[in-house]
């Protein structure tokens, strides 16, 4: 491990001060940054801890009805708030799902969204990586990329976001609010996170010492409440990242659907807020022929990067049992647990 300063911050402030520097690197939980570390994929000449600094750890509701969640809150602690789970029950699903009980008591709000994605090739170093060493080749064009991009890739890079918080947050709009060397700053989750390109290496619409503060859910994002569902298909259901999944809620009236939103997380290097499907449901009888449709125009762009034909029809079969779960409501048991979505039984109507 090559030798590296540690600069503990004391306000935010401090902190992108200290950030700025070329080759330094945020520290939270750790959770990813240090296994990068260790395994020599990264090398930060400085790691600037921002565990210390004061009131990133609050969940606030604001006043125009919006929920202010700050970039240390744990992941285990939002999904197991029982107002969070209540009101985003999407959102504590797919907290859930994502990694290990242990992972999920340490891992932080803001770790989870710049987690690196999980190519088996980036984490080789004897393998070509363009985004671990730009220009060096892309190893999984050719190997094993049965988990890899069928929507948004490039040549350069097939990888996808592992991230599965970021799904559900996508599709309700959250906003991601930012402290940097030119003061405050908001960006939609959905703008965070930057399609490879020619630039796999640049993940992100952050700029060096970039800092996130807080993710904010916009009051809109309760509206849904009755009707949502996180479900992911792994290879294994206690602990693996997503080969796809998908985030769906509804708002229903007289049974036709007044408003929709989707997304889909494993299919790309960025969480899929998939539109087209969300205009194919919206106005239309909550039913099996508008999640078809819905399904197709999700994935009508998608195109297989190597051996992964089969995810463009899992994703559309997913989306689909998403939107029927959710049509069929909330289950009463919130969160609900991450269980396969082929056993998950349906939900009863909580509001
Ligand atoms: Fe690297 Fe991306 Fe290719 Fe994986 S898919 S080897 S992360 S360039």
């Amino acid at each position: 491990m090559n030798r590296f300063d540690y600069v503990r911050a004391t306000t935010a402030a401090e902190a992108v001060a200290a950030a700025s520097a070329p080759g330094a690197a945020y520290l939270a939980s750790g959770t990813n940054l240090l296994d990068l570390m260790k395994g020599g994929i990264v090398r930060p000449s400085r790691l600037v801890d921002v565990t210390r600094l004061p009131g990133l750890d609050r969940i606030e509701a604001l006043a125009d009805g919006s929920l202010r969640i700050g970039a240390m809150v744990g992941n285990a602690d939002l999904a197991h708030d029982a107002e969070f789970a209540k009101a985003y029950p999407a959102i504590a699903e797919a907290l859930l799902s994502g990694a290990s009980a242990q992972l999920r008591n340490a891992a932080t709000v803001s770790g989870n969204l710049l987690q690196r994605t999980r190519c088996g090739y980036f984490y080789d170093t004897a393998s070509r990586c363009n985004k671990r060493a730009p220009g060096s080749g892309c190893d999984a064009r050719g190997g094993d990329n049965r988990l890899h991009a069928i929507l948004g890739w490039s040549e350069a890079c097939i990888a996808t976001h592992p991230s599965d918080f970021c799904v559900p947050l996508a599709a309700f709009d959250a906003v991601v609010e930012i402290e940097g060397r030119n003061g405050h700053r908001e960006v939609a989750l959905e703008a965070l996170h930057r399609l490879p390109g020619d630039m796999p290496e640049q993940e992100s619409a952050l700029e060096p010492g970039d800092l996130i503060v807080a993710v904010r859910l916009p009051a809109s994002a309760r509206t849904f409440a009755a009707h949502s569902r996180y479900l992911k298909v792994r290879e294994r259901n206690s602990y693996a990242f997503a080969v796809v999944s998908a985030a769906a809620g509804l708002v229903i009236d007289s049974g036709m659907i007044k408003q929709a939103r989707v997304a889909l997380g494993g299919v790309a290097a960025k969480p899929w807020r998939a539109r087209a499907a969300e205009a194919q449901l919206e106005g239309s009888a909550a039913g099996p022929a508008a999640f078809s449709r819905a399904a197709q125009a999700a994935l009508a762009e998608a195109k297989p990067s190597g051996d992964n034909a089969f995810k463009i029809e899992l994703a559309q079969r997913l989306i689909v049992r998403a939107l029927v779960s959710a049509a069929q409501g909330t289950s009463e048991r919130i969160p609900a647990l991450p269980a396969s979505p082929f056993s998950s039984p349906a939900g009863a109507l909580h509001v």
